[in-house]
């Protein structure tokens, strides 16, 4: 079945990814989904169409109490070799563009429209920038690497310095990818 290898590589599981919408590679969890069953804190079975999941980039707007259980989702026919070689091209390049051996949760910050975060940060000059354990990534300045011991303030309070560089640089707002849980102490 094709049209599911740009999931090759996100890590998570299938829940994660309908409430995320997520994508790579140009293509979404949103443009695979027919509908999505799930059970709500009533224990009342739900079922969303796509549409009414509300889908945007990196986010479902279906109510926040459900939990997803399953998913009816469209793929199309296609030869397996091609599919595998679809695969490697899609392993290769987060290989060679994302840090994905390091610590990280992954893209940090989504992409405003019509621009990327990582050229915005970049631009602001905040490629290995480092707070405690916590540093921008070399490789891919839209991902935060812990590089021994980070804490989570660590962590956050890089994420913010460099949103408050970039708001400086270029006017640009940028808004977290990455789900923070929790208050700070
Ligand atoms: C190295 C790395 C690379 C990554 N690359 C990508 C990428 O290319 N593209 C991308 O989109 N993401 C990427 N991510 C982020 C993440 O892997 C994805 O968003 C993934 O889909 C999250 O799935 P999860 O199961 O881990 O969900 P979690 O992180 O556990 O949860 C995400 C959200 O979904 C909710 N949720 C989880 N399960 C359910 C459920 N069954 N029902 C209802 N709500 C649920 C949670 O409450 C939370 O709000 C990357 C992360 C890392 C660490």
């Amino acid at each position: 079945m094709g049209g599911f290898a740009f999931y090759h590589g996100i890590p998570g599981a299938i829940g994660g990814a309908l409430r995320m919408n997520a994508g790579a590679n140009g293509t979404e969890t949103c443009q695979r989904v027919v509908e999505v069953y799930g059970v709500d804190r009533t224990g009342a079975k739900r079922t969303f169409s796509n549409a009414e999941m509300g889908y945007t980039y990196r986010h479902s707007s279906a109510p926040a109490d459900v939990i997803f259980t399953g998913a009816l989702m469209q793929g199309e026919v296609r030869d397996k070799a091609e599919i595998r070689a679809e695969m490697d091209a899609v392993a290769e390049h987060r290989e060679t563009n994302q840090p994905i051996k390091s610590r990280t949760g992954g893209s940090t910050f989504k992409n405003p429209p019509g621009n990327s975060a990582w050229k915005l940060i970049d631009a602001a000059g905040m490629r290995g920038h480092r707070i405690g354990g916590a540093q921008v990534s070399e490789m891919h300045c839209n991902f935060l690497i812990n590089v021994g011991g980070a804490t989570a303030a660590d962590i956050e309070g890089l994420g913010e310095e460099v949103r408050r560089r970039v708001r400086e640089t270029s006017g640009v707002e940028l808004e977290w990818e990455i789900k923070r849980i929790g208050t700070a102490a």
